[in-house]
């Protein structure tokens, strides 16, 4: 069995080498999750929920530590990286809070002496996760899904093997049982497709791209097995004539550049009505300039290096292209040579729908500006994409930024705030974006039998 390599995206340096599986060690990878998740099916809920205010506490003391891998390992910004693994605390502090009243039965009233809906738990889940939010996507996974009695197997991304084994060792040091959450290093995809057909494998959640979703899902059809696919976004980010352009402009650039611009939920177009588009420009475009790049270690970094070599060419493909057809260049523009995968904080004007950097998703410091004539042909603009993740309308007018908003499909809208995954609303998408929830209790019950029960008191 070959090796998992990660490499430091800001250096080019060889970061760790992770020896894969083999069928063998899948196999008892699969006996000992299945195993674990029997007996933690019957482990009462309160004491599930204790081990994630254990988890929580464990993430909060020990989140420098954490931060720093994350960093290493695909490049974001270290204070960015603080932040996401304090949210996966928090995240494990609210289910912690609310699983028994999220799978408390539910009374139906019928003509039955006693009927109601009850959540058991579905078995073992297979995640298949990215590694843009490294610990984020999989707590927002891991959390719920233990917490309804369910087991976790998480296939990581291949450069981030470092977090996902540290993710493992954090959870089993909170006490969870022995194999009921567990890392396999693959080595390749087609590991995974027999991982989905394996009968102790209940269900499979995929959050990644269109290709690594179709794929998944399609192995998990052929077993009939329950999906959740988190896909990607190209989520507009709608500026209507009366907005404050001074107070929307640096949560414009917020929107967009988080993470290096790596994010499904990263504001990407930006549909913004003619009356308002110059000044909007002129600040974005100081602001951008402004924006400091470097080490993702150091406190300072604003925007880190992209997370793999090929990205950078994807991104300068996108911009090149787009620049060919008309776009007009207002701030950066152009890959950082050196070492590291480093791309200039960029800003695109005159952005038209047939461009690449508007028709696809691009995953990287790139802020695509589109004139809109009017309101109406602003939300045309937001909603012409293959993509429905989320959606956000800037507006003096609140009332209208909502009515306006459902023109846009998108399984979120925001009105006056920079979209953000909350574990108390549910997140996912609609379109191209994917199926199935996650966070809050819609996210909870996707990895549960939702039972109806039926009883008579006495035979008729
Ligand atoms: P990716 O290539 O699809 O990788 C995601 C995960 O899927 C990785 O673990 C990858 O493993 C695995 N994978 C890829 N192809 C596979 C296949 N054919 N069979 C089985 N597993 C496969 O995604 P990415 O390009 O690195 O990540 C960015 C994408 O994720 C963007 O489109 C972004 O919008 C989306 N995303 C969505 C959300 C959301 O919540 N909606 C959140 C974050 C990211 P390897 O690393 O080993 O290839």
């Amino acid at each position: 069995m070959s090796d998992v390599i990660t490499i430091d995206p800001a250096t080019g340096a060889e970061l760790g080498r992770y020896p894969g599986l083999d069928s063998a060690g899948i196999d008892s990878a699969l006996d000992d999750a299945a195993r674990a998740q029997t007996a933690w099916a019957e482990v009462p809920i309160a004491e599930r929920a204790e081990l994630l205010r254990v988890l929580g506490r464990l993430l909060r003391d020990e989140a420098e530590e954490h931060a720093r891998l994350i960093s290493r390992e695909m490049g974001k910004p270290v204070t960015e990286a603080l932040a996401e693994v304090r949210k996966c605390a928090l995240t494990c502090d609210y289910y912690a809070d609310h699983v028994e009243e999220f799978l408390a039965d539910q009374p139906v009233h019928t003509e039955a002496s006693a009927s109601y809906v009850t959540y058991e738990p579905l078995g073992v889940v297979l995640a298949v996760m990215p590694w843009n939010f490294p610990y984020w996507q999989v707590i927002r996974f891991a959390a719920p899904t233990l917490a309804a009695g369910n087991g976790g197997l998480l296939k990581h991304a291949s450069n981030v093997t470092g977090c996902a084994l540290a993710i493992a060792d954090v959870i089993r040091r909170a006490g969870f049982p022995d194999g009921l959450f567990q890392t396999l290093v693959l080595t390749g995809h087609g590991q995974v497709d027999e991982i989905v057909a394996d009968p102790r494998v209940a269900a499979v959640t995929l959050t990644g791209s269109e290709g690594a979703g179709a794929s998944v899902a399609a192995a998990a059809g052929r077993a009939l097995k329950k999906t959740v696919l988190e896909l990607g976004g190209s989520d507009p980010f709608v500026v209507l004539g009366d907005a404050d352009i001074e107070k929307v402009a640096p949560l414009a650039v917020r929107a967009r550049f988080v993470n290096t611009g790596q994010s499904c939920l990263c504001a990407k177009r930006f549909p913004v009505e003619g009356t308002v588009i110059d000044e909007f420009e002129q600040r974005v475009r100081d602001l951008v300039s402004a924006l400091r790049v470097g080490d993702p270690l150091d406190p300072a970094t604003q925007i880190g290096p992209l997370a793999k070599p090929s990205f950078v060419d994807d991104i300068d493909r996108q911009v090149s292209e787009s620049v060919s057809m008309g776009a007009r260049v207002i701030a950066g523009g152009y890959r950082i040579e050196g070492p590291g995968n480093y791309y200039a904080p960029t800003v695109l004007a005159d952005v038209t729908p047939e461009m690449p950097v508007f028709r696809e998703e691009t995953f990287g410091p790139v802020m695509a500006i589109v004139r809109a004539d009017d309101a109406a042909h602003a939300i045309r603009l937001a909603d012409d994409t293959r993509y429905g993740l989320a959606a956000s309308v800037w507006t003096a007018n609140m009332e209208r930024g909502l009515e306006l908003g459902r023109g846009i499909h998108s399984g979120a809208l925001f009105v006056n705030a920079v979209v953000v995954s909350d574990p108390r609303l549910p997140f996912g998408g609609v379109k191209l974006s994917g199926y199935g929830r996650e966070l809050s209790r819609e996210g909870m019950l996707e990895f549960t039998n939702v039972r109806a029960v039926w009883a008579m008191r006495t035979i008729a």
